[in-house]
Formats: C-alpha cells, sequence, structure tokens
C-alpha cells in the first residue's frame, strides 16, 4: 500500500535524518519503526503523513505518488502521543468532525461516530468533553477518530508514551485487536522494543536515518543482522 522509494530528508540542506529509505508497507500489514530518539522514525511518518516533504526520492501510495498531495487529501487516519482533541467540542463532535470536513451527512456521520466508540470501548461518553476523561480515555478516543473515516492506513506515532505500564499493555492489545479486525494497514512508530515484538508483523529498526534490519519479531529476536540490532533489541528484555 506504501512505497518509499530511494527518500532522503534535511532539514538543514546538509545532514541527512533519513539516508535513501526503500521500504514497502503490505496492504493489511502492521509495520513498526523502531530505534532510539533521534534515528529518524518520527521524519519518515511525518512525510508519509504529508507534513514534511522528501528532500529527494518519492513516496506512493496505493501505487500513485503524493510528494505533492496534501495531508488531508491522503485518507490516512493518525495518533499522535498528544491526543491533540479539540477541548471546546464534546467527545462526539471530535470523532464527527473528519466526516463533516468530508461531507457526510448528520444522520450517517453519527452511525459512525456510534461505532467507532464502540470499537474502543467508550460507548457512553460521547457528550463529554476530553478535559472529562482520564489519559487513557483521552487517547482512545484519539485512536477513534483515527478510524472513524474507515481509512486503509493509519499512522501512529509513541500513542502511548504518556500512558501508565497496566494501561498501556491493555492499550497494546487494543489496538492490535483493531488493526486485525479492521485489516487497516498500519505504520506505527516506537522506542519500545517489548511494544515492537508483541504488536508487529514486522520491525524496521532505525539507527541514524537507515534501516539496519527489516524482519518479523521472531527473526529479529533470534537473528539479529549485527550487534546494534541486538543490542537495541536485548535492551530492557
Ligand atoms: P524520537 O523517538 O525522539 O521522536 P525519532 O527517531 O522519531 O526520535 P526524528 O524526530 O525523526 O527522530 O528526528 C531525526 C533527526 O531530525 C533528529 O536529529 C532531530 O533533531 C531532527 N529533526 C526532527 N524534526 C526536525 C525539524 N522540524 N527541524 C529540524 N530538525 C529536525
Amino acid at each position: 500500500i506504501v512505497v518509499f522509494d530511494h527518500v532522503q530528508k534535511s532539514y538543514d540542506g546538509e545532514n541527512l535524518v533519513v539516508k535513501d529509505l526503500n521500504l514497502q508497507v503490505a496492504r493489511g500489514e502492521f509495520l513498526t519503526m523502531l530505534g532510539p530518539s533521534g534515528s529518524g522514525k518520527t521524519t519518515v511518518l511525518m512525510m508519509l503523513a504529508g507534513f514534511e516533504t522528501p528532500t529527494h526520492g518519492q513516496i506512493l501510495l496505493e501505487g500513485t505518488p503524493i510528494n505533492n498531495v496534501p495531508p488531508h487529501k491522503r485518507g490516512i487516519g493518525m495518533v499522535f502521543q498528544n491526543y491533540a482533541l479539540f477541548p471546546h467540542m464534546t467527545v462526539g463532535e471530535n470523532l464527527a468532525f473528519p466526516l463533516e470536513v468530508r461531507g457526510m451527512n448528520k444522520a450517517d456521520a453519527e452511525a459512525k461516530v456510534k461505532r467507532a466508540l464502540e470499537m474502543v470501548r467508550l460507548p457512553e461518553f460521547g457528550n463529554r468533553r476530553p478535559a472529562q476523561l482520564s489519559g487513557g480515555q483521552q487517547q482512545r478516543v484519539a485512536v477513534a477518530r483515527a478510524l472513524v473515516f474507515e481509512p486503509e492506513l493509519v499512522l501512529m506515532d509513541e500513542p502511548l508514551g504518556a500512558l501508565d505500564k497496566n494501561l498501556r499493555e491493555e492499550m497494546q492489545y487494543e489496538i492490535k485487536h483493531i488493526h486485525e479486525s479492521l485489516g487497516v494497514s498500519m505504520v506505527y512508530v516506537t522506542h519500545d522494543q517489548s511494544e515492537a515484538l508483541t504488536m508487529s508483523n514486522r520491525i524496521a529498526v532505525f539507527e541514524d536515518g537507515v534501516i539496519q534490519q527489516l524482519a518479523a519479531p521472531d527473526d529479529l529476536y533470534e537473528r539479529p543482522d549485527n550487534a546494534f540490532v541486538a543490542g537495541f533489541i536485548g535492551e530492557n528484555n
């Protein structure tokens, strides 16, 4: 569904933070970008979302070059660590917003909002404002908002980073369940090895703007290609 074709990114015209990235994401796949802080994961996600433009190379979505397509025309769902819900709107209004932007009528939008809230197990929360929810509940709403317009592709950047350990594990399970039941393609960013290992179909391990290894979790764990991957996957495990 996604192809990165020789993609490079420099913010200052000098240092490459993403170096000659060639990567394909299969339809329905859960692909995780894992790596230390500053290795370029978020930059890759921002280019796919359309908030940054590659310095070189091309990104294709469903076979179409998208370097010049603005974010809201890409039809991609997104979840970030800091939720970014509209504080002055209720949960229901937050979820209806991406549908109204797409011109959906009120009745259809309401039905979709209801379904999305059920999916993240918050059916009763449509009339609350974000400030009246816990952090974990707000993050669930952010997940629901990314899914409500039924995108083929969803991007998540450290979505569970702000949550405590128990809630993080619960949400890992829920996100994985949603991925499987909807069959969406997922590109997920984390620096948490165990999160990557439990959730992904494949993991791309980043170091310094380069993928050191791209493999299924078992392969990565049992057959790391080099000392960096072995060290990074081994950490905290
Ligand atoms: P983290 O896990 O900390 O988010 P990351 O792997 O996602 O790290 P990026 O955020 O992609 O890494 O950053 C890669 C490099 O690019 C870093 O050196 C960072 O300082 C730099 N960088 C990121 N965004 C910008 C920007 N908007 N302007 C200039 N430099 C940037």
